[in-house]
């Protein structure tokens, strides 16, 4: 019973995007699905107190010089040690999926396992499918990478890409394990205890531990956009200029960053994600810096439902906002993820 695969079945609400190469391309990269995942399951390790390395860079990547791994790297691989299942896209049908999964597909992700998998590691990947469908969307690091090509950055700004729906889990199987099993697992001390900042080699302080659980939040059923050629909700809350044209003076930890080579500065996702269409799946999901983040995020969300007395009108579409029911974060989405529910 250990090597029994495991398949998830969603929908996608849009097309999802797999590839930031080249976006023009048509075929689905499943390096990009799975490094979309294994992103979100970072957020949630990290958001359940565990610690996850960033894969991406040199000197924080597992194994460390003991040849100790992290809790993600474990199931996901590393240097030296291979993932521990292969992933296949199948349609209904049970075709290998090639193409871009398109709006209004159902996908199916088949789990093989090549090693034994933990219960706790299936409840994971059952849990970042879950946080994927109901509070973020599918398009990892890579795909949030703001474009450096003038021109083309607007374009794929405005499109929704990634929000799928989680039809259903495995069949015959569902996660008996608790929050609290679940904790105790991620943060087991045999992991390796990875740091979550860095200097490069050039002394530039890299820090990745924003991408956490903990530091999430998520409104469901309300967007930001441009309203019009003055009045951007969207920009509002990340702090750029609203007005269409005006260039920002410098960039923000919110806003994320356009790379300068000349200048030596590295790309940096913004960290605010607004999806208006489908309507049934609206949403607007961000990540702030450290806890104190949080409240001039609310603040602004309270300021496009009630305008500010001086000149902004309140957003009808943030009318009614309520930040206690509707502003999302953190340990409530655990206590969701992890909570079975009657006919599950
Ligand atoms: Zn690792």
């Amino acid at each position: 019973m250990r090597n029994k695969q495991y398949e998830w079945h969603l929908k996608a609400l849009t097309d999802i995007w797999t590839g930031d190469v080249d976006r023009e391309s048509k075929r689905l990269i499943l390096t990009g699905l799975l490094g979309s995942i294994r992103w979100w399951f970072e957020v949630l390790v990290r958001g359940l107190g565990g610690k996850a390395c960033d894969p991406t860079v040199d000197g924080v990547r597992c194994p460390d010089e003991k040849g100790h791994r992290c809790v993600v790297c474990k199931l996901f691989g590393c240097t030296g040690w291979a993932r521990k299942f292969r992933l296949m896209v199948l349609s209904e049908n049970g075709d290998i999926i090639q193409n871009r999964i398109q709006a209004g597909q159902t996908f199916i992700l088949r789990f093989i396992p090549l090693r034994p998998i933990h219960d706790e590691e299936w409840c994971l990947l059952d849990a970042t499918l879950r946080l994927i469908a109901n509070y973020g969307a599918m398009g990892g690091k890579t795909v949030f990478k703001p474009s450096d090509e003038e021109g083309r950055e607007r374009v794929h700004h405005h499109q929704d890409f990634g929000i799928v729906q989680y039809v259903q889990g495995p069949k015959d199987w569902k996660c008996t394990k608790t929050l609290e099993d679940i904790k105790a697992y991620v943060t087991g001390s045999h992991w390796r205890q990875v740091p979550h900042s860095y200097r490069d080699s050039q002394g530039r302080e890299h820090d990745f531990s924003w991408a956490s659980l903990q530091n999430f939040w998520c409104v469901k059923g309300r967007y930001l956009a441009r309203q019009d050629a003055n009045t951007s909700s969207f920009n509002f809350v990340i702090g750029r200029p609203e007005p269409k044209n005006v260039s920002s003076q410098g960039d923000s930890w919110l806003a994320g960053k356009r790379p300068d080579r000349q200048r030596n500065v590295e790309p940096e996702s913004k960290k605010v994600f607004s999806f208006k269409e489908p309507e049934a799946a609206r949403r607007t999901f961000g990540f702030v810096q450290d806890k104190e983040g949080f409240s001039p995020i609310l603040q602004k969300l309270e300021i496009l439902r009630d305008g500010d007395g001086d000149g902004r009108q309140p957003d009808p579409v943030w009318s009614d906002f309520d930040p206690d029911t509707e502003f999302m974060k953190g340990n409530r989405i655990l206590k969701e993820l992890f909570s079975r529910r009657e006919g599950e």
